[in-house]
């Protein structure tokens, strides 16, 4: 029969069997700074060993683990020492799924009409209580590192870029995206074709584990004590999920916001043994346009005005998002200024009903007089407005 090796958790932390909780505090903290995974994206043999060093720590730190590996060599979150020894010492060892190793039994008696060292115990009353006894103390134990249990799909997160009309109207957009779907050769079950005999208990089902000088038979935690296991998929080698590059088609609400986050449920990565899938979260990113600039529900534009027209005043066409507009320069307006178009940006996601501004800084343009008349006219014109505009640069320059 085979025989699991039990770990040597002080060796793994790097620790005397002496150690203080404190050592270990430290070992472990030192090991996990080295080896944890967000330290070696990608690393299986680091990550391996991180679970290797979680695994000792576990046992090592807390007081009560500790003193049942101390005593056995291995742990089970149901053994009981005290009780495990009692038994070890009142019960005979014929039949008995527990080989006592280093133990005398002459002395003892084998259960009721067995004879010493047969075999064929089931159904005797002292071994059924013994079984009994230890197989729940065993059930306990986990196979590190393959979780068989339903497993969540974790979340996705995508910037999806909505070009600009669609961002203010709403509508259909889709992009690519890179998940992990359940595998299509073995349905998620990361293995395929019948169950072959297991390698580590060559089909018994079961190991025999050392524990400190009594040696226990246990389920097999290779195959969960039935002898028989699977073949990993070649597929998706065993994990149950492969990558996939999918569209995904999504909804955009009409005044979508730049930065703003659509999320798109189960549309993540797909979850192992029937867990439910991750979601997908989308951050918009609204696209540009060359000639309205989008700040937040409002709608900014740079419109060229004349001299006259800033001057005098004037009623001047501009473009907003829903067509023509009329706007009016009030006279004297300067290069720069900003005049509010009410209600003509852009319709809210967030307070229905709403609109933001369309926000105009007007842009005044100096006319390239080119004819000797218009000349006359401009200096004509200075004489008759000769406020100096730089006076109030000197004024405030007089300390
Ligand atoms: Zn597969
Ligand atoms: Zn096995």
């Amino acid at each position: 029969m085979a025989t699991t090796t039990n770990k040597d958790y002080y060796a793994t932390l790097g620790v005397k069997k002496t150690a203080t909780a404190e050592d270990i505090r430290k070992a472990f903290r030192k090991a996990a700074r080295k080896y944890h995974p967000d330290v070696n994206p990608g690393d299986k043999k680091a990550e391996e060993k991180f679970k290797e060093i979680s695994e000792a720590n576990d046992i090592l730190s807390d007081e009560k683990k500790r003193k049942v590996y101390d005593q056995l060599g291995f742990y089970s979150d149901q053994i009981d020492p005290a009780q495990a020894e009692a038994y070890a010492r009142q019960s005979g060892g014929g039949g008995m799924p527990v080989d006592f190793g280093g133990f005398d039994f002459s002395g003892f008696q084998s259960g009721p009409g067995q004879p010493a060292g047969s075999q064929a115990g089931a159904g005797s009353s002292s071994w059924g209580s013994f079984k009994d006894i230890f197989s729940g103390i065993f059930s306990g134990q986990q196979h590190p590192g393959r979780p068989r249990g339903p497993q969540p799909g974790t979340d996705l997160e995508y910037q999806a870029t909505v070009d600009f009309w669609t961002a203010i109207r709403g509508g259909q957009a889709r992009m690519q995206v890179h998940r992990q779907e359940t595998c299509p050769t073995c349905h998620g079950q990361a293995h395929t074709g019948g169950p072959s005999q297991c390698p580590e208990c060559n089909g018994t089902g079961q190991v025999t584990q050392m524990g400190g000088r009594m040696k226990f038979n246990i389920p097999c935690p290779r195959c969960n004590g039935t002898g028989r296991t699977s073949n990993d998929c070649p597929n998706c080698n065993g994990e149950g999920l492969v990558d996939r590059t999918e569209t995904v088609e999504f909804r955009i609400k009409a005044g979508t916001r730049d930065g703003q986050r659509i999320r798109l449920q189960g549309k993540g990565n797909s979850g192992v043994n029937g867990g439910a899938a991750g979601d997908l979260f989308l951050i918009v990113r609204t696209g540009t346009h060359p000639v309205f600039t989008r700040v937040g529900d409002d709608i900014q534009l740079a419109v060229p005005v004349t001299v006259p027209e800033a001057s005098l005043g004037a009623k001047v066409e501009v473009p907003t998002i829903d067509g023509r507009a009329q706007l009016k320069i009030p006279p004297g307006t300067q290069n720069g200024q900003k005049l509010r178009l009410r209600e003509r940006g852009v319709e809210s996601a967030q307070r229905p009903g709403q609109r933001g501004d369309q926000i105009v800084t007007v842009e005044v343009v100096v006319p390239t007089l080119q004819d000797e008349r218009s000349r006359e006219i401009m200096r004509e014109l200075a004489k008759l407005n000769n406020q100096d505009p730089r006076a109030e640069l000197f004024e405030k320059n007089r300390e």
